[in-house]
């Protein structure tokens, strides 16, 4: 259903170039993509959408302060327990972290912030819809994700993707 083999990394990588032109100079990105072997089964324009989301989400948390936003695509196995934790399948993944270092999510809000219409932004800024997406479409890609506290201060998102290139 309109899946196709999908390099993750070129799909950054399309991202970055098109949000370079609009990050101001205080707020620095940094990407590390392993070469090659991190591709998917998926819909490209989905994919697209989900790194644009959590880019603007890192964006938006680091727009007062400045700071870093950091991009990375490698692999992942992930063993039954740390399948489990994801509510997904033991096996080969690709994995998408997104990470900076702003003000972090706090505690009391970590459990609603993939809820349709959740935001603590202006209304000009945010519909509360952007996770709400993100989390649909790695779900319909039999992926999963998780946020995490950053050592320091900041926020981690991680997408699992199941890897493979075969033809459907
Ligand atoms: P929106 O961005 O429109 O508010 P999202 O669904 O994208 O909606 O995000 C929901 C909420 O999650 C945000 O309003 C914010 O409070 C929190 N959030 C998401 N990403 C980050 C981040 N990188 N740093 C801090 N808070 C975040
Ligand atoms: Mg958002």
């Amino acid at each position: 259903e309109g899946f196709t083999s999908t390099d993750v990394g070129a799909v950054v990588s399309e991202v970055l170039g098109l949000l370079e032109a609009s990050m101001p100079g205080n707020i620095k990105v940094r990407s590390t993509i392993a070469g090659g072997l991190a591709r998917v089964q998926a819909d490209p324009t989905q994919l697209h959408q989900v790194v644009m989301n959590l880019c603007t989400n890192a964006f938006h948390a680091l727009r007062e302060t400045g700071g870093t936003i950091g991009m990375r695509v490698d692999q992942a196995l992930l063993d039954d327990e740390a399948a489990g934790m994801l509510g997904l399948i033991p096996g080969d993944y690709v994995r998408l972290s997104i990470e900076d270092d702003g003000p972090g999510i706090p505690q009391d809000i970590v459990d609603k912030i993939f809820d349709p219409f959740f935001s603590t932004k202006d209304k000009t800024e945010g519909t509360g819809l952007g996770l709400a997406v993100v989390h649909g479409i790695v779900r319909s890609h039999r992926g999963g994700l998780r946020v995490l506290g950053r050592e320091g201060g900041g926020t981690v998102f991680e997408v699992y993707l199941p890897r493979g290139d075969e033809a459907e």
